[in-house]
């Protein structure tokens, strides 16, 4: 056969000589572990609703998570809500964080750095609710409503869930 030695018969015993190679010690310590469960991961999330500082703390952020459900979405957030620990660091992104390109992006409280559109504006469509009529993400957006979070978010849901009702 090409490219192969047979073996060779010696016919006399080989003595066998054991080594003790230390394995290296590891370099990468593992100092927490998260598993993401349930939706969609963000890279291939077709469906994305993302939340910022605007959501003022971790405590408000059921309302983005019934959006989210209502919608089939995956959850995103921005990167000071993950450093900040509102949010697990899998849901950042943006330059730093994870770049993602879904049908839909729903940005809720987030200002629009450049560093957050680095990793959001290749979303097919998108969707932008800030209180600020200046916030640099109506630049980018497709569609704006400018309010306060906190009023349109549960309305948007429950107009969802009596469509969707409608629907069935
Ligand atoms: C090297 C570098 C890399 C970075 N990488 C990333 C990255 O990967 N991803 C990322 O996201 N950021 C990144 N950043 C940070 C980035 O510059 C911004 O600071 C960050 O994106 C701002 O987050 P935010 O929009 O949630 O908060 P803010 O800028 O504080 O914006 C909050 C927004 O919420 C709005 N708001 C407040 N209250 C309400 C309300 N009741 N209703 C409606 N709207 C409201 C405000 O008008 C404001 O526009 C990076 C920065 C640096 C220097």
């Amino acid at each position: 056969m090409g490219n192969s030695v047979p073996p060779k018969e010696l016919g006399a015993a080989v003595e066998v000589q054991m080594i003790e190679v230390p394995a290296p010690q590891n370099r990468v310590k593992v100092v927490d572990k998260q598993t993401v469960k349930g939706t969609v991961p963000l890279p291939e999330a077709e469906l994305v609703v993302s939340a910022g500082r605007g959501m003022k703390g971790p405590e408000n952020w059921g309302i983005i998570e019934e959006l989210a459900d209502t919608l089939g979405a995956t959850t995103a957030c921005s990167r000071p809500v993950a450093d900040t620990g509102w949010r697990p660091h899998h849901e950042h992104v943006g330059q730093t964080g994870v770049a993602i390109r879904p049908n839909l992006y729903i940005a809720i409280g987030i200002s629009g750095a450049i560093q957050h559109l680095a990793g959001v504006n290749n979303s097919k469509v998108m969707v932008v609710i800030n209180k600020d009529p200046e916030a640099p993400f109506f630049k980018a957006a497709d569609y704006g409503v400018c309010a306060d979070l906190f009023d349109v978010v549960p309305r948007l849901t429950e107009s969802l869930k009596k469509f969707k009702a409608q629907s069935n």
